[in-house]
This record gives C-alpha cells, sequence and structure tokens, in this order.
C-alpha cells in the first residue's frame, strides 16, 4: 500500500514535534482527550435528535490502556469517529484556523527551538502532539453513519513520522476512534515509558482534562485488606493488604463553571482559559456569573490580557461558548456578546436553551437577550473594578482592546456613550501617559472650564503645539488624541461628567477675558487689510487668517474651522487610499492662519506690508510653512519653502 505524503506544513509540524525538546511533551494526552471529548460532543449533540445513535448521555466515554509489555497506550472515545476522507483531509494537514499564522511563523523563524517552543504554546499542537512520545500512531476510526456491519466499515491510519502515512479498511464494530500510541525508547535525557505509568496518566489527567464532561476511564491499581486463613494469637483471622485493578472515571468531570465559586482557584480558572482559549497569557479578569431567575444561568468569562494575532481581521470569531446542561450547542455565539465587547472569551452554561429548536432560531432566543444584557453590565463592573482597583493591569488590557471600545463609542452613535465612557483614557499632558477622564476631571482646577484636548500624529508633536503652549503654562492638563478614531470618540461624547470637551485649537478656550477678547477683535479690525493680503498670498490654502490670543512664544500656528479638523482630513485620505475614491473625496479641513501680534515676525510682516509687498508675500508663505511644521503637516512644496528661507535669512 502506497505511503501518503503529508502536505508540506503539516510535515514541518510534524518534524517539529518528533525532535521536540518542548518540556511539556506531557501536554499531548491532554490534546488527544479534547478531540476525543469533541468528537463526543458531536455525536451526543446528533443524539438529541437522531434516535438511530442508540446512545444516552449515559453511554458515553473515553478510556485509556496502557499495556507496559507492548508499549502502547491506546485512546479511545465513542464520538463521531472519522471516514477514510475525514481521516486524510483532518490528519493529513494542519486543519486548524491557526494554521496560516503558523507557517508565516514558521517561514520567518530559523530551525531555532526558541521559535519552536512559542508556536507550540500558542496554537497547541492538536494530533500532532502525539509524536512527541510516539514511534508510531495508529488511529482506527469508525464514522457514525458510515457503512454498518461489513468487514471494511472503519479505517485505519498509520504512521511513524514525517516520511508519511498509509490508510487502509478495517473493521471496527461500534463507531468511534481508537487511538494507538507506540511509546518512544526512553533515551538518557527522556524517560518516554512514565506514559504508560497509571500514576503519570492520572496525574495528567487531573491537571488538564479534569472538567472534561465525559467520564475518562482507565484501569487502576487498588488495595484492599483480606483475611487470610492464618490466626493471629488471639485465634482472629489475620488480615492482609492484596492490590486488584478496577476500571474507575479517574476525571472529575464537573465543568469548571458549574463548580462553586469558592471551590475554583484563581490559577484553575486561568489554566482552564489557557488551555480552551489557546492563549499562552493569564487573563487579566475572571468574571462568574451565577444567575437565578427569569433565566437561570452560569457563565464563566475572561478578559484576555493580550489580542489574539488575528483579532482585528475578518478572521477572528467573536462571540461566547454556549453550552445546554454541560453540552456545547454553540462555539461562536455573539448574538450574546456586544461588539464593543467582543474580545471577551468565555462560556454560558444555562438549562433554559430549549436544545431542539434549531441553531439559527436560538439566535432570537429571548433568553439570549437576558443574558446578555445581564453579561454586558457585568463586564462593563469588571473592567470598572480593574481600573480603579489595579490600573497597572488595566493598562495592559487597555493596550490590546482600548480601541475597541473607542470603537464602540464611534460606531454606536452615542448608544453606548454612558456604558463606555467610564472606560476609555487618553494620553495626559502632565501624568504623560493614559489616564481615565474620571481622572483628569477630578483634577481640573475650580476655574477650569472645559476638557482641553489636541489631536495629531504622535505625542511629541502635541507636546510642541504652539496652540498648546499657553493652555499648558495655566498648569491646565491637555488630552493627547493620537489615534484616528479619538476626534470622532470625544465628538460623540461631547461632554464628560457635565465637562465639555475642548480642543486647543478652539478660538474660544473659556479663559480669555473679555478685555484680551476686545482687543484682539479691535487689533483685527486695524490690521484687516494686512490679513485680507496674507490670505490672498496664500492663494486659496486656508480659509481665514487671523490673529491669535492663544499663541506664546510661536510666532503662529495652524488650526481649522467647521466641522472637519485636520486629523480628520488625515483620516479620510487614508480611507480614500485604502478604499479608492469615493465618499470621502471631498474631506478637506478648512485650514485658518492664526497669527501671533505680540511676536517679532508679525511686526517684520507689517514693515514689509507696508514697504515691500513681494517680500510681505514671501513671509506670508514662510510662516504658512512653519504653522504646517508644528501642526505635522508635510509641506505641499519643501523645495519652495527651503528657498524662501535662505532667501529671507541670508
Ligand atoms: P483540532 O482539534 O485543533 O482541530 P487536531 O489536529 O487535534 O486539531 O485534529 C484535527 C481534526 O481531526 C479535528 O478537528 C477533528 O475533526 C478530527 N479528530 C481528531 N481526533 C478525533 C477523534 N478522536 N474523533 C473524531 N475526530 C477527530
Amino acid at each position: 500500500m502506497a505511503k501518503r505524503q503529508f502536505k508540506s506544513e503539516s510535515k514541518r509540524l510534524l518534524e517539529l514535534m518528533i525532535n521536540s525538546i518542548y518540556t511539556h511533551k506531557e501536554i499531548f494526552l491532554r490534546e488527544l482527550i479534547s478531540n476525543a471529548s469533541d468528537a463526543i460532543d458531536k455525536l451526543c449533540y446528533i443524539a438529541l435528535t437522531d434516535d438511530k445513535v442508540g446512545l444516552t448521555r449515559e453511554d458515553f466515554e473515553i478510556s485509556i490502556v496502557a499495556d507496559k509489555d507492548k508499549k502502547t497506550l491506546t485512546i479511545s472515545d465513542n464520538g463521531v469517529g472519522m471516514t477514510a476522507s475525514e481521516l486524510e483531509s483532518n490528519l493529513g494537514v494542519i486543519a486548524r484556523s491557526g494554521s496560516l499564522q503558523f507557517k508565516k511563523e514558521m517561514d520567518e523563524s530559523t530551525e531555532g527551538n526558541a521559535t519552536d517552543l512559542d508556536i507550540i504554546g500558542q496554537f497547541g499542537v492538536g494530533f500532532y502532539s502525539a509524536f512527541m512520545v510516539a514511534a508510531k500512531v495508529t488511529v482506527i476510526s469508525r464514522a457514525y453513519g458510515d457503512s454498518g456491519d461489513g468487514e471494511n466499515n472503519a479505517s485505519k491510519w498509520v504512521s511513524s513520522g514525517a516520511d508519511g502515512y498509509s490508510i487502509t479498511a478495517c473493521k471496527k464494530d461500534t463507531p468511534g476512534t481508537e487511538i494507538i500510541i507506540e511509546i518512544k525508547e526512553d533515551t538518557d535525557d527522556e524517560k518516554y515509558s512514565k506514559y504508560l505509568e497509571e500514576y503519570t496518566l492520572t496525574n495528567l489527567v487531573r491537571k488538564y482534562s479534569d472538567y472534561v464532561r465525559w467520564p475518562i476511564k482507565m484501569d487502576v491499581t487498588k488495595s484492599r485488606q483480606i483475611e487470610t486463613d492464618e490466626k493471629d494469637k488471639d485465634g482472629n483471622n489475620k488480615k492482609e493488604w492484596e492490590d486488584y485493578i478496577e476500571t474507575e472515571i479517574i476525571n472529575s468531570r464537573v465543568p469548571i463553571w458549574q463548580r462553586p465559586k469558592s471551590d475554583v482557584s484563581d490559577d484553575e480558572c486561568a489554566e482552564f482559559y489557557k488551555e480552551k482559549f489557546v492563549d499562552q497569557a493569564d487573563p487579566v479578569a475572571v468574571i462568574r456569573v451565577s444567575a437565578e431567575g427569569l433565566v437561570s444561568y452560569n457563565a464563566m468569562l475572561f478578559i484576555p490580557s493580550v489580542a489574539p494575532y488575528d483579532y482585528f481581521t475578518r478572521e477572528f470569531k467573536a462571540g461566547l461558548q454556549l453550552y445546554s446542561s454541560g453540552i456545547m450547542i454553540m462555539e461562536h455565539c455573539s448574538d450574546i456578546l456586544s461588539e464593543h465587547f467582543r474580545f471577551v472569551r468565555g462560556v454560558v452554561d444555562s438549562q433554559d436553551f430549549s436544545l431542539n429548536i434549531s441553531r439559527e432560531l436560538l439566535q432570537h432566543d429571548r433568553q439570549l437577550k437576558v443574558i446578555s444584557t445581564n453579561i454586558e453590565k457585568k463586564i462593563k463592573a469588571e473592567l470598572k473594578k480593574l481600573m480603579d482597583d489595579d490600573i497597572e493591569k488595566y493598562e495592559t488590557f487597555y493596550k490590546a482592546f482600548g480601541i475597541q471600545l473607542k470603537y464602540g463609542i464611534a460606531n454606536g452613535y452615542g448608544m453606548n456613550r454612558d456604558l463606555l465612557a467610564d472606560l476609555i483614557m487618553f494620553y495626559s499632558s502632565k501624568a504623560e501617559k493614559p489616564i481615565p477622564l474620571d481622572e483628569y476631571v477630578k483634577n481640573m482646577p475650580e476655574e477650569q472650564k472645559y476638557i482641553y484636548f489636541a489631536s495629531g500624529e504622535s505625542i511629541s508633536l502635541l507636546d510642541k503645539l504652539p496652540q498648546a503652549e499657553q493652555v499648558r503654562d495655566k498648569g491646565y492638563e491637555i488630552l493627547y488624541l493620537t489615534d484616528d478614531i479619538d476626534e470622532f470618540v470625544v465628538k460623540v461624547l461631547g461632554k464628560f461628567e457635565e465637562k465639555e470637551f475642548r480642543s486647543v485649537n478652539d478660538s474660544d478656550l473659556g479663559y480669555e477675558n473679555e478685555e484680551e477678547k476686545k482687543e484682539i477683535e479691535q487689533q483685527e479690525t486695524d490690521n484687516k487689510d494686512l490679513l485680507d493680503f496674507v490670505k490672498e498670498s496664500l492663494d486659496g490654502k486656508v480659509a481665514a487668517v487671523r490673529l491669535s490670543g492663544k499663541l506664546k512664544s510661536h510666532p503662529v500656528c495652524l488650526t481649522t474651522q467647521g466641522e472637519i479638523t485636520l486629523e480628520m482630513e488625515r483620516y479620510f485620505k487614508s480611507m480614500q487610499a485604502q478604499q479608492g475614491v469615493g465618499m470621502f473625496g471631498e474631506m478637506q479641513a478648512e485650514r485658518v492662519l492664526e497669527l501671533n501680534a505680540e511676536h517679532p515676525s508679525f511686526a517684520a510682516l507689517h514693515d514689509a506690508f507696508a514697504n515691500d509687498k513681494d517680500k510681505a508675500k514671501d513671509f506670508s508663505k514662510l510662516l504658512y510653512g512653519q504653522a504646517l511644521l508644528t501642526a505635522g503637516v508635510p509641506l505641499e512644496d519643501p523645495a519652495e519653502f527651503s528657498e524662501l528661507v535662505s532667501k529671507l535669512v541670508f
């Protein structure tokens, strides 16, 4: 029978497994048990509506048999099983969503084991992990509903590693899968034979698979006291200990989320999360809900600390896992989880879900709405608590998912404002790190009217923004908005705790006194011809030229008027670049050039305007260029600007 070759990426994974120095070889058992449990889940689900399965919940089981003489470890289940073609496609290629990323990392990685380790940890390794301990693996599987009692009702997949595998027909009495692992010979470094020891196996099951709902059965050695025929000195039968073998269920089977809170340590929750949701990092928070009432349910939810590699792609599937009395009925139920909290992972289990309705219908179940609303409140409360009690942890979370919360505010047209406003943070000019809005408000001096913000491409740019200098000098904190979405967020929020947001670009910053304002107005009237001249010199590039009350040491600044700001313009431009010309074509910010009447440059401009119009025109262009540069907006014609500087200075 001809050997079939593994698909190339699978082959590399396999080689990695075979030569693995991975210290956690033991996880192979967990992986195989998880697969067995999934297979039983599937058949159990079918059995709900299909009498022909002929099994009830009590009949399903996973069994582990160690044969020390033959050096084999056999893991069997009576789940759905696989047809020959399923064996081919499931075990011949890596059929997991992480495989693309995996391949990428493999390609980028050298042959070094350090990166191998990462890969193993990150994706779990599934079936292939058997090769970390196996010299040869045989899979005998019969799919449910496949080919009855004939001689060839099942298939046998055999592989000794990277040189390929074979699939042949065989006979198996009942549907399900049997995985026979021939354990490797012991080496100096590794005692593979320990995986045939009862002690190791029971411990591994307890460590990794204790919560698996299906019974995991194994022969275990027990001792009992028996009476012998010999008499002791008092004439009673002597007793002695005798070992015997009994098949036992070695996992406790209660899903972790159904166990009482007091019974489950934080570490256990974290371990469960990492294994089930394939994450290397501990979650920043675990939320446990056990609700009675209109709908009774248990939930165990996790807030991850890092975003999965595909989180911001279409590949990412959000949603919670739905269980009905311990049976998984839906893997990604997104109806139960609001979009802005889509980073939350976890499990919701309720006896109240009606199982015989189709999955589609289930999505519109009224019960789901009740749960969804409750869960949203719990997540919000947990995040707020984290922010209040452990800001460092919150910062970790926020780095990964803060942007999601901001999108939640911006996209919801204000619908989620109150829910999410407490949870977002912006970089503070004073604290020099992101802070929550309530902290900003708390820090405001009594006379400060507004929440000030400045938006631009980077913190360092904003730190030097001319128009922000005065606000800072007054001792007011400024929030620096550097994400594209930030200005939209602030716009939707409008206010926080009754304090309005105000851009440092605004002509009214709320602290100018009436006299100052009048003075500037007067100066503008006095210099109207000059300001008009500057505007004309700039050839339509600016919508207005004004005298500014907010500049101190700088000669000019660039602001905007109307709805669209420079940041929005930049955002729309990048959207346009991504999506082609279209709806964003017309989005241009109306620029305003603000001049500092107190700065020597203004006197020079004034003088030139009176005596040398050409020079005044050059000055206008120079000042505009300076305004662009400090605002972080690229010059349209850098060479012309450079010439201008030379011409005026030298
Ligand atoms: P994963 O479980 O992450 O999908 P695996 O490599 O462990 O990846 O398994 C690949 C596929 O093979 C599974 O998705 C499943 O369809 C099938 N499979 C593995 N083990 C079993 C089993 N014991 N019974 C039925 N199908 C199985």
